[in-house]
């Protein structure tokens, strides 16, 4: 089987990935990226984005993923389809292991997998999603202007994303599942001052319902088993995220909820030459623009570490 040696291995597809590509290639560190299952990362489940800078008209967020592998591209990347499925982070260089079985070993990794939303698991909600299933309320939301839609959750997230909406939308449902909300004190106020939130307590989700053209409603039951209907437009989980670090969790340090611990402000890990950047390492900000600028900080700390 293949075996090679790289100076610089990143792995992931998001924005972070592809930021540190660009300045990796322009470091002269000749990066491979391998760009896992879900090319293009999480923003690929959403269709325009209006929140990155540089976009006054917004920008298809398929497309803006497609630039930014195309830049990392033509500036040396070599970019790969295909998934890391094994990695020693005992040994120098590192070694990786590609799932078409060829051996990769690396002096630098960036390790820029991401996160995944979780979702409920059901059937109807994988059908529609992109057609008013989201989780995430910061990318969509704009485009249920003046509807009504359903936050699933009662943590920070989900209360965060219904005032959010509220904001924007006509009424928002919360469906959760108990009859207390996880999230802090400060934030369950602002939902509950909020005129335009209702929240359905002890509710959970038995089908989202709908049509050719999306989301027209959810079918709910509560915990003294009553189902019912309630018509919506748009219908946000916002049930937490999982970072994806197992991978490399058995050396690299995690928090409980496994999301890589990079240390002093740097993309550092507790591993000397491991790197995270992305949402794998970021529980709280998650944004396009937030993973791309942690990219570029991965490339300049692998440079150096490359250098000494
Ligand atoms: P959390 O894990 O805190 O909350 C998840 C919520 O989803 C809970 O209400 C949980 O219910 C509910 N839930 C989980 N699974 C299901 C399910 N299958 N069906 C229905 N409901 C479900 O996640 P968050 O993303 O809200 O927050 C993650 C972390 O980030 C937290 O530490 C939070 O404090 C922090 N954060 C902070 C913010 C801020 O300070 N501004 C903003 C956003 C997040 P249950 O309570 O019953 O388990």
């Amino acid at each position: 089987m293949e075996r090679e040696h790289v100076k610089c291995l990143i792995v992931g597809g998001g924005p972070a990935g592809y930021t540190a590509a660009i300045y990796a290639s322009r470091a002269a560190l000749n990066p491979v990226l391998y760009e896992g299952m879900e090319p293009g990362g999480q923003l690929t489940t959403t269709t325009m984005i209006e929140n990155f800078p540089g976009f006054p008209g917004g920008v298809d967020a398929n497309k803006l993923m497609a630039d930014m592998r195309s830049q990392a591209s033509m500036l040396g990347a070599d970019i790969r389809h295909g998934s890391i499925s094994s990695v020693n982070l005992d040994v120098r260089p590192f070694e990786l292991t590609v799932d078409n079985g060829s051996t990769v070993l690396a002096d630098a990794l960036i390790i820029a997998t991401g996160a995944t939303a979780k979702y409920l698991g059901l059937p109807s909600e994988k059908k529609f999603r992109g057609l008013g299933v989201s989780a995430c309320a910061t990318c969509d939301g704009f485009f249920y202007r003046r509807k009504v839609v359903a936050v699933v959750g009662g943590g920070d997230t989900a209360c965060e994303e219904a005032t959010y909406l509220a904001g924007l939308c006509k009424k928002v449902y919360m469906i959760v599942r108990r009859d207390v909300l996880r999230a802090s004190v400060a934030m369950q106020e602002r939902v509950l001052n909020t005129e335009n939130i209702e929240i359905l307590w002890n509710c959970n989700t038995k089908e989202v319902l709908g049509d050719e053209s999306g989301v027209t409603g959810a079918r709910l039951e509560r915990k003294d088993g009553e189902v019912f209907d309630i018509p919506i437009d748009g219908f946000f989980l916002a049930i937490g995220h999982h970072p994806v670090s197992e991978l490399v969790s058995a050396w690299v340090e995690t928090d409980a909820e496994g999301y890589i611990i990079t240390r002093d402000g740097s993309s550092r890990t507790n591993i000397e030459g491991v790197f995270a950047a992305g949402d794998v390492q970021d529980p709280h900000y998650r944004q396009a623009v937030n993973a791309a600028a942690s990219g570029c900080r991965a490339a300049l700390d692998a440079e150096k570490y490359l250098k000494k």
